[in-house]
């Protein structure tokens, strides 16, 4: 059943994934409107089902303590990555997970190495991170903005030449470096169309519950549209590596959005294939004793274990359920 499962969320996330090696041009080769042939209502069934399992696997996951596992959420403004997160942790566990927003920086973080602040929010083993922006807007808007470097105040030597090549390595290698160590990296780009970035902006001003949501800088920074899609390209083909793959959600259906980043979650958590760590034969044996001296403390009139008791009487009812049904 499992590796059933397992299979068929493989084979619906394959599209998504960016081949390691590969050159990517964004506008080419991924859709933002693509929904794998699927209808909203079938959509939301899939959601459903992928959630529940998460949670499943979450606690797994939190129970062996041995994997961690950070998931990078990219997009450019409005594609939908509060929501997406929201949906997609919906049925899991908050305790196990820490979502981790990535602003402007402050002058503290500024007065670090660029990764400093993005290492301080990595998951825990048994946790799942998910950073809302991620290390690479140190390789996107940094990019398009120069003056983002300026005030990095980097050695000249660091800025001269190959600076974003070495940045793009720098990043592999710390993603293997955490992967090699028991933390997964997965990473997704939600890749939203400028036509439905603009419906979504005008439904922002339209809507007086969601004028909070409206920033006139994202107006401007979508003048930009074109150098971002560039950046993207570059990144998605410099960084999608065996450890730590990149995926292409189609952002401008909200719900396809949704379901594809569950799938791909579970996906990672599947591949992991975490366990309930099994005690040993001697706790099991100690177990049992201690179970019987529980029993003892029943107080009088008390079943012993009424637990077991409940499950008992279950039983019991189901039976005669079934045996008037055949009976009638
Ligand atoms: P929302 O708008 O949904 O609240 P958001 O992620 O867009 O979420 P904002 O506060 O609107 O949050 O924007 C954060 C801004 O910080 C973005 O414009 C982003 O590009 C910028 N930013 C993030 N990391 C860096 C960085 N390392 N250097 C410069 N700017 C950064
Ligand atoms: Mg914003």
């Amino acid at each position: 059943m499992s590796d059933e499962r397992a299979e068929r969320i493989a084979d619906f996330i394959e599209p998504l994934r960016v081949e390691p090696g590969s050159e990517v041009c964004l506008e080419r080769d991924f859709d933002p409107r693509y929904k794998a042939g699927l209808k909203k209502r079938e959509g939301i069934e899939l959601l459903r089902t992928g959630v529940s399992l998460l949670s499943e696997y979450q606690e797994r996951l939190a129970a062996q303590n041995t994997y961690g596992v950070l998931l990078c959420l990219q997009a450019l403004d409005a594609g939908g990555k509060d929501g997406t997160i929201r949906h997609v942790m919906s049925g899991v566990n908050p305790q196990g997970v820490r979502v981790s927003s990535f602003k402007v920086p402050s002058a503290e973080e500024l007065d670090h190495d660029y990764m400093w602040r993005y290492a301080r929010r990595l998951p825990e083993r048994g946790e799942i991170a998910i950073f809302n922006r991620s290390h690479y807007e140190e390789v996107l808007v940094v990019r398009v903005h120069p003056e983002n470097l300026v005030r990095q105040r980097l050695p000249e030597s660091a800025v001269r030449h190959g600076l974003w090549d070495r940045r793009y390595r720098e990043i592999n290698h710390w993603e293997r470096y955490l992967t090699d160590n028991g933390f997964k990296v997965v990473k997704i780009f939600l890749n939203l169309s400028k036509e439905e970035q603009r419906t979504r902006f005008l439904k922002r001003i339209d809507r007086p519950e969601k004028n909070w949501k409206f920033s006139a800088a994202d107006v401007r920074e979508r003048r930009h549209w074109g150098d971002y899609q560039e950046a993207f390209s570059e990144m998605l083909s410099a960084t999608s590596t065996k450890w730590a793959p990149w995926y292409v959600v189609p952002a401008d259906r909200k719900w396809f959005a949704r379901i594809s980043a569950a799938a791909i979650l579970a996906h990672t958590l599947m591949d992991i294939d975490p366990q309930f760590p099994d005690v040993g034969e001697a706790a099991r044996k100690d177990l049992l004793v201690t179970r019987r001296d529980l029993e003892r403390e029943a107080p009088a009139g008390e079943p012993a274990d009424p637990y077991a008791e409940k499950r008992k009487k279950k039983r019991k009812k189901k039976r005669k359920k079934k045996s008037k049904k055949k009976r009638g």
